[in-house]
């Protein structure tokens, strides 16, 4: 059984003060629902404050990205240890975002998805084809490469802590969600790689849905077989709005 995983990625969003407002009055709104993982992205600047609103909840901290190596000349970048230091159980690599404005290659997303595993931090890896490549045919081709590429340094007895968030890129930001049923088809095919891949492990992977997500259409998203959580951006910002998407369940009585 694969525990649902609803994720907030604030992006660039927020200041400390906005942050830790956020946290203040979102905890309370999802203290009760014990069946799902629930995890908030904000910024860096913001992950101290927001890890200490959230101290003594089940919410938890997840860094937006992270560089693969431990110190270093690396101007700019955040380690995996300065992660662990702030209390961050996960961190998400490989977004559309990092792959297409700053040029990040499935190769450095593979490093760091290695990088958090060696230091007990879970990756949320993403994958997800553009529009033009979901027009020429080849979203099973781009998914495939970019899963073997990104998941390329990670051990059969580590894939249960990985995380995969399919986010077709035309559908994040844009209000466009994919249908279910587009979803499924996309999600299936990613859980019939991790299962030829990392076998048992395989099973037991969850796969998040991102792009557009929202409260009044997560329900029937998470529905499908092979959707267990979402990874949300616009739609995460408001405290109101996120309980509402963490609370889905509701949705369908
Ligand atoms: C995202 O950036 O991960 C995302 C899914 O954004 P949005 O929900 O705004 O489409």
């Amino acid at each position: 059984m694969r525990k649902p995983i609803l994720a907030a990625n604030w992006k660039m969003h927020k200041t400390i003060g906005e942050a830790v407002a956020f946290a203040k009055a979102f905890a309370p709104l999802v203290a009760d629902v014990t069946g799902a993982e629930i995890v908030i992205a904000p910024p860096f600047p913001a992950l101290a404050a927001v890890g200490a609103a959230l101290r003594g909840t089940h919410v938890l901290l997840a860094a937006q990205n992270v560089h693969p190596e431990k110190q270093g000349a690396f101007t700019g970048e955040v380690s995996p240890p300065m992660l662990v230091d702030l209390g961050c159980a996960y961190a998400i690599v490989g977004h559309s975002e990092r792959r297409h404005i700053f040029g990040e290659a499935s190769a450095f997303v593979a490093r760091k998805a290695a990088a958090l595993l060696a230091h007990g931090v879970r990756p949320i890896v993403c994958v997800g084809e553009t529009l033009e490549e979901r027009e020429a045919k080849r979203t099973f081709a781009v998914l495939e490469e970019q899963l073997r590429g990104s998941l390329a340094e990670v051990a059969i007895e580590q894939a249960a802590d990985v995380v995969i968030a399919y986010e077709p890129v035309w559908a994040i930001g844009t209000g466009r969600t994919a249908t279910p049923a587009i979803a499924q088809e996309a999600h299936a095919m990613i859980r019939s790689w991790l299962q030829t891949s990392f076998g048992a492990a395989g099973d037991a992977m969850r796969i998040q849905y991102g792009g557009s997500v929202k409260p009044d259409n997560v329900s029937v998203l998470m529905a499908e077989p092979d959707i267990d959580g979402a990874l949300v951006g616009g739609a995460s910002l408001d405290a109101a709005s996120f309980a509402g998407i963490v609370r889905y369940q509701e949705k369908s009585k």
